[in-house]
């Protein structure tokens, strides 16, 4: 098979769909890799080490997009990407589509088939092409966190891990799942006294097995929350609702009771957010402060370490992208029930439910 990676053009995007080694990988086994130059430039790779993958470099998108039978990227198509795309032309990559009719519609129209990274499941019912992400952001979380509490950055001036006669910071994570799992590993190591809430009994002794006696496990209910929040240097919202909008945990009145410059720190704002409080920002101004509380609710934490970001999402897209290359399509998803799951419209049809409900589309 033809497989393209061209250079991402959202704003503030510098991951890219393949690295080097991923494109080995294919063109080990008998695949052809267009990508168009200094596609890898934003996370310092370049054209050299992919044409030492076998790679051909190509000077354009729209050159990427005429050879190539699949198209693997990052973010969404923009506009001038989904014109790009023909019929039977398949496109792998982070869609979102329930958010986007726009780009659904766009889509259909193309003829293409749109799998879609964040619906592909796992034999666990879990979204493994969505977790390095939120690994990502988890670990992330508390790097932010601590920096924040700084009090040139408007925190209350307080260190994580204190020193020795000095308390340290207490790190209060709501929701113990992927993300929330990897902040409190990143507050544990840095040595603050770390609390999980999760209302998934299941989660929280699986992570008191983990962590043991150093991690601190609660059950989530309102008193639970007001508690711990309240009394909190740093929290994290880390909840998820499968197919909802987040559940607003951490309310006015908390964030008003919290000791001014503590900081509060809204992974799920993608999903609305688990904060009243709670606005998306971006990278370029990240935070803003109620009732003196720093609040950094960036919805795109993990392309600020793009790097890092690219390299865990190649490691989980990999294998997906080589049983569509391998196999074609049809087969791929006919024999990989999860990798069925990823496609998103087929061919001018919506093949998600919950994509088609949204926009009143046949499914
Ligand atoms: P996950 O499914 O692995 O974990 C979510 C956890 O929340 C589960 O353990 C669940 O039991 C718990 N939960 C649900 N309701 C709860 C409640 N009422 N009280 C306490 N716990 C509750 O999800 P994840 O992969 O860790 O993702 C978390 C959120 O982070 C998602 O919204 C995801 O989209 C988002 N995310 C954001 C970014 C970003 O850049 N901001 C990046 C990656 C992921």
């Amino acid at each position: 098979m033809r497989v393209g990676v061209p250079k991402e053009i959202k704003i503030h995007e510098y991951r890219v769909g393949l690295v080097p080694s991923s494109v080995r990988e294919l063109v080990h086994h008998g695949h052809e890799v267009f990508v168009e130059t200094e596609a890898g430039a934003g996370i310092g790779v370049w054209d050299q080490d992919y044409e030492r993958a076998g790679a051909t470099i190509l000077p354009d998108a729209p050159q990427v997009f005429e050879k190539a039978d699949m198209i693997v990227k990052v973010k969404e198509p923009q506009p001038s990407e989904i014109k790009m795309l023909r019929d039977g032309q398949i496109l792998f990559t982070y869609l979102h589509l329930a958010a986007d009719e726009t780009q659904t519609r766009g889509l259909m129209d193309s003829g293409c088939i749109a799998i879609a990274y964040e619906t592909v499941t796992d034999a666990r019912g879990r979204l493994p092409l969505l977790a390095p992400m939120s690994e990502v952001a988890g670990r992330m979380s508390v790097q932010v966190g601590a920096h924040h509490l700084e009090k040139e950055q408007g925190g209350r001036g307080v260190l994580l891990g204190g020193v020795a006669g000095v308390p340290a910071a207490d790190v209060v994570v709501i929701g113990g799942g992927v993300s929330g799992t990897n902040a409190a590993r990143m507050a544990m190591g840095m040595e603050a006294r770390v609390t999980v809430i999760d209302r998934s009994l299941d989660r929280l002794m699986e992570l008191d097995t983990i962590f043991g006696p150093t991690l601190n496990t609660i059950y989530s209910t309102v008193d639970a929350i007001e508690h711990h929040v309240t009394n909190a240097d740093l929290v994290i919202g880390a909840v998820l609702v499968p197919g909802a909008a987040a559940p607003k945990l951490v309310t006015q009145d908390m964030v008003k009771a919290m000791r001014p410059g503590s900081v509060m720190v809204d992974i799920a704002i993608d999903q609305g957010g688990c904060f009243e409080t709670s606005r998306p920002t971006s990278h370029s101004d990240p935070t803003y402060v109620v009732d003196d509380v720093v609040h950094y609710c960036v919805t795109n934490m993990p392309g600020a370490v793009a790097r890092t970001s690219t390299f865990a999402l190649n490691n989980a897209t990999l294998p997906f992208a080589l049983k569509l290359a391998n196999d074609g399509y049809r087969a791929a998803l006919g024999k990989d029930v999860h990798l069925r799951a990823g496609l998103n419209i087929h061919q001018g049809q919506c093949t998600y439910r919950a994509v088609a409900d949204e926009f009143g589309m046949d499914y």
